[in-house]
């Protein structure tokens, strides 16, 4: 009973559509030799990754049953048990490398702001989303499911929206369904900005999304009087990456408000 339970949180979804399958696998540029695959499951996906031995591959994968399967019909495969988002990603590969999955979609949000820490480690990924995810992350300014992800990763990644996929072709089928998108670093190395600010900054404009930036941008407790209006007006959803490295750059030499506690 416990490890049915257990599992229930492990955004198993096995897909079954062996077509989808090589499509996802084909959706990478095998411009990165290496490559992590985060939650195999039962391999449909790793074969059609190792068949031609282009990769150097491996994967993480954290329900054991699953680790066991693998172990038992591909006994050369590296397989990793544990779980990716404990994973030290710098003494996976000796260098970069792409990741790909059929993400389990509780944790993807972490996946991806893991990859956007580890950028100049893993120059591509390709993954499938809940399609909802997949769209606010490839997302545009001007659009309500632009976000914080999305400008987090179009700073330094082309984010493109591949191909959306139904319910039917998993055991068991999700609820909703499912998209898969690419990202591709892009060459900037870096922001011209403060980058630690810059996240913070786009986390809390997006935290009170309905909110002029002039409100929304209170908690950072910055006197904001010498930002243009022009900026400070709009909503968060309405700033491109370089908008809010200019936020970033205003606030950086904005003075902290004194407080009175
Ligand atoms: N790739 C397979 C399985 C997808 S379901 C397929 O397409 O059929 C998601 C997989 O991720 C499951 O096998 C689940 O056990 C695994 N998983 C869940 N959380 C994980 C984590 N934190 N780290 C690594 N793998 C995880």
């Amino acid at each position: 009973m416990d490890t049915v339970r257990a599992k229930k949180n492990l955004g198993q979804h096995f897909l079954v559509d062996e077509k989808i399958a090589e499509r996802i696998a084909h959706s990478l540029t095998g411009r990165t030799k290496a490559l992590l695959e985060i939650g195999p499951g039962m391999g449909v996906l790793t074969k059609y990754l190792i068949s031609n031995g282009e990769y150097d591959f491996r994967a993480i994968e954290i329900d054991r049953e699953s680790v066991e399967y693998l172990h038992n019909h591909y006994p050369t495969l590296n397989v990793i048990e544990g779980d990716f988002l404990r994973l030290d990603l710098n003494t996976v590969f000796d260098g970069k490398f792409a990741v790909i999955g059929n993400f389990p979609y509780n944790i993807s949000s972490q996946i991806l702001f893991r990859v956007f820490e580890q950028r100049n480690l893993i120059p591509e990924v390709v993954g499938m989303f809940q399609k909802e995810v997949a769209e606010r992350i490839a997302a545009g300014p001007g659009s309500k499911t632009y976000g914080i992800l999305s400008v987090l990763l179009s700073a330094f990644y082309t984010i493109e929206y591949l191909f959306t996929v139904p319910e039917n072709v998993f055991n068991p089928p999700p609820k909703v369904k499912s998209a898969v998108i690419r990202l591709t670093r892009n060459d900037v190395e870096r922001l011209g900005c403060d980058e630690g600010l810059f996240v913070r900054v786009v986390k809390t404009g997006f935290n009170q999304r309905r909110k002029t930036l002039r409100n929304a941008l209170k908690p950072l407790n910055r006197s904001l009087d010498t930002i243009p209006d022009e900026l400070l007006s709009k909503r968060a959803e309405q700033l491109s990456v370089t908008d809010f490295v200019n936020m970033t750059n205003w606030i950086a030499e904005s003075p902290l408000n004194q407080t009175n506690t």
